[in-house]
């Protein structure tokens, strides 16, 4: 059976980060409701120290899963640190439809999911954005966050300045855009601030943090690993992307938890419950807030949906000659 394979510029060219945004709002409200659903990730380890990941979801039409490596040493090569493939099957009878670029799904598809968070937790006036990492997600998320709030200041910062002072280089002319030494300078004005590091321990203290602040937590995915010091993530009002997600991998959450700087119930609840109106989100100003995104197989699955149905109507609109 031969299927569609969208690839790197098919994703880049069609996936465009406003309509991901709403692609990803609706998908947390349904998976917050159980329209839609996931079972936790595969990590299976590589005998040379890598990650080969899997992670399965279904929608109400298709399934699917995204199998993909992480390999954080490619960087210094010049290769991406995360590369695979999501394969797209249709519910009714079961049969792939579509094999789509993972890669770029998940650089666009995270940075989207961040930009719906901020838009149900910061301050609706936030200005000023702080990017810690200026990796493939450092880009991605200047882009999402721009393309959801009038921003004004962006402040970056990277271990190695020369990345942060190329992400600088691309931004509009229109924001003021400043790269800074420190952590502490970059987030000290910051309405939002998006961690998005390998960073194994804290990057991030509490007393930088201005009040009234919204943190979207992207970059520590499995239980070791943190970017949020414990007194930061002790002083927020704590949200992630998946209740059970948090309990098994988050070490911005267990790393407090196992310290007794939190208790259990310091997790108020997922963003789709907030989007939702189950869960209560910010009731303050002054109020940090915090998304703890982990990244969830039913965001690839209906990015990968969306492109398979963008292909669809370019296929039907060239009378099947694509
Ligand atoms: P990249 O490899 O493109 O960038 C990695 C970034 O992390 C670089 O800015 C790098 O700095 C920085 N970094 C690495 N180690 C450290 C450290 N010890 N201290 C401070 N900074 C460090 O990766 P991505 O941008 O694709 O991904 C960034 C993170 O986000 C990864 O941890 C990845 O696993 C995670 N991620 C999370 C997703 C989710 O859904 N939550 C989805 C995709 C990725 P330098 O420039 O100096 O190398």
């Amino acid at each position: 059976m031969k299927i569609p394979v969208l690839d790197r510029q098919f994703v880049q060219e069609h996936l465009d980060m406003r309509a991901c945004i709403d692609v990803m709002e609706h998908t947390l409200r349904q998976e917050s409701g159980g329209v839609c659903g996931q079972s936790l990730r595969t990590a299976v380890p590589l005998p040379n120290g890598n990650i080969f990941g899997l992670m399965p979801a279904w929608l109400q039409d298709c399934f699917g899963v995204k199998a993909l490596s992480i390999y954080h040493g490619n960087g210094e090569l010049g290769l991406p640190s995360h590369q695979g493939q999501i394969l797209l099957f249709s519910l009714e009878h079961g049969e792939p439809i579509a094999a789509v670029d993972a890669d770029t799904v998940t650089q666009i598809r995270t940075a989207a999911v961040s930009a719906a968070a901020s838009k149900a937790l910061a301050n609706p006036d936030a200005k000023s954005l702080a990017v810690l990492g200026c990796g493939a997600q450092g880009l991605s998320h200047v882009k999402a966050l721009l393309a959801q709030f009038p921003l004004e200041n962006i402040t970056l910062w990277d271990r190695t300045r020369m990345k942060a002072e190329c992400l600088a280089a691309m931004q509009p002319a229109d924001v003021s855009v400043r790269v800074c030494e420190t952590v502490r300078e970059a987030v000290a004005d910051a309405d939002i601030i998006c961690t998005v590091t390998a960073a194994q321990d804290p990057i991030l203290e509490r007393e930088w943090v201005k009040p009234g602040a919204h943190i979207n937590a992207v970059g520590a995915c499995s239980p070791k690993a943190r970017e949020l010091s414990g007194p930061l993530v002790a002083a927020s009002s704590f949200y992630g992307d998946n209740l059970e997600s948090v309990l098994h991998e988050s070490g911005d959450y267990l790393i407090p938890l196992g310290e007794g700087l939190i208790a259990k119930s310091h997790l108020r609840g997922t963003i789709g419950q907030v989007l939702n109106r189950t869960v209560a989100g910010r009731q303050r100003r002054d109020e940090i807030t915090v998304f703890e995104s982990l990244g969830m197989a039913v965001e690839d699955i209906a990015a990968a949906k969306y492109l398979y149905d963008v292909w669809c109507g370019k296929l039907r609109k060239s009378g099947g000659k694509i």
